[in-house]
């Protein structure tokens, strides 16, 4: 069992670092590590394949070689697509061990378990090995983290009685998103009683900034609080909500996000209408539900940077069609493929959490945006 009273409300994700060139930024890494931990925050996620393998070597850099292990709290994830046979598993948990620099993992998860793939985590008997790791200590708790249906996470649940907690993705905005379903799945683990750990709170970025109608909804109420404040309040608001990752990117956002938890105030009632009203107005306004969590990009052929692409189409649905969006595109399609360039290959769809009919969506981004260089 998972003691709740020492898992901080507010978790540092690792996996939308801040970079230059693309390289993580590790020295300001390491500032906003220290922002987290004087703040009396302890807990850190990763995973084997966030920025593309480097996101567990900064753990080390920017945390594990520079603070006593029993101070923090780590985790990171098995992820099954990288399985080919069963040495993979101990093979993949070795080089983690390595690249975080650490001899055990507080938690460990089962990395986005979902219905394409959960027959693939029984195959190589992925929980029991887990289980193993356990009893030999190099991991502390084992759960999972979930994209899947609430038909499939009962048959889990059931099947697993060994699994300590579950990460799903939870946000106002997904809350009755039919493809993810959240207020679903966490109505099946708060029955359970199972300790919830939180993904995309914010959705990607997304909630941190909004129509300007909608922001006025919530500045009208507390005019010196952060739009994505709100999404971190509605979280956190919930019972049986353990932990809550933000993946942040900057210090601004660390501090946002501590203040935000320090002295926790719980949506009023008068809150939880405007955020409602909010969500009722954002869904009349419908935009792509990528969380950028960047999966699709590495097996891309064509190095098209799906996830900013579609951010500039939501933009453009969001706020109209104007200068800054192309400007952007522009820039982007300097080192990278455009929508056009699509192969229609299908890599990025059988890997997508989020389901995305990804080929059709660029090619609507390839109508908006190749046509207007
Ligand atoms: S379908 Fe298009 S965007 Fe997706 S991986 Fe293939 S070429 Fe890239
Ligand atoms: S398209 Fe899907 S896999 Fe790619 S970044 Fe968005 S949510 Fe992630």
């Amino acid at each position: 069992m998972i003691d709740l009273s020492v898992m901080p409300k507010l978790g540092f994700g690792l996996m939308r670092l801040p970079e230059n060139d693309g390289v993580v930024d590790v020295e300001q890494v390491k500032r906003m590590v220290d922002l987290y931990m004087e703040a009396g925050l302890n807990y850190f996620d990763t995973a084997y394949v966030y920025h593309g393998g480097k996101s567990e070597v900064v753990a080390r850099e920017a945390l594990v070689e520079r603070y006593p292990r029993d101070s923090f709290m780590l985790t990171t994830k098995m992820p099954i697509w990288s399985v080919n046979e069963d040495a993979d598993l101990d093979r993949i948990f070795n080089e983690q061990k390595t690249r975080a620099g650490v001899d055990y993992f507080d938690l460990y998860l089962l990395h986005s378990v979902e219905d394409s793939n959960y027959e693939k985590y029984e195959k190589f008997d992925v929980f029991s090995w887990a289980l193993k790791k356990k009893e030999s200590g190099e991991i502390k708790h084992m759960g999972f983290s979930y994209h899947g249906s609430p038909e499939l996470l009962p048959v889990i649940l059931d099947k697993h009685p060994e699994v300590e907690f579950v990460q799903i993705q939870l946000n106002y905005a997904d809350w009755t998103n039919p493809v993810v379903r959240s207020g679903d799945l966490y109505g099946i683990l708060s029955e359970r009683g199972i300790p919830i750990i939180v993904m995309e709170p914010v959705k990607g970025g997304s909630l941190a900034s909004l129509k300007p109608e909608l922001e006025d909804k919530f500045k009208a109420l507390r005019p010196d609080s952060s739009i994505a404040s709100w999404a971190m309040r509605f979280v956190g608001s919930l019972p049986g909500v353990m932990t809550i990752l933000s993946g942040m990117s900057t210090e601004e956002q660390m501090k946002d996000n501590i203040s935000t938890f320090t002295g926790f105030e719980p949506l009023s009632d008068d809150e939880k209408k405007v955020v409602e009203e909010v969500t009722k107005i954002m869904l009349d306004t419908p935009t792509i539900a990528c969380t950028a969590c960047r999966y699709c990009v590495d097996g891309c052929p064509m190095n098209i940077s799906i996830p900013d692409i579609f951010r500039t189409v939501n933009t453009i649905r969001l706020y109209g069609d104007g200068f800054r969006p192309h400007a952007f595109y522009n820039g982007l399609i300097q080192t990278h493929g455009r929508a056009g360039d699509c192969l229609s290959c299908g890599q990025c769809e059988s890997v997508c959490p989020q389901h995305l009919p990804i080929i059709e969506l660029l090619s609507e981004a390839s109508g908006l945006l190749d046509k207007k260089d």
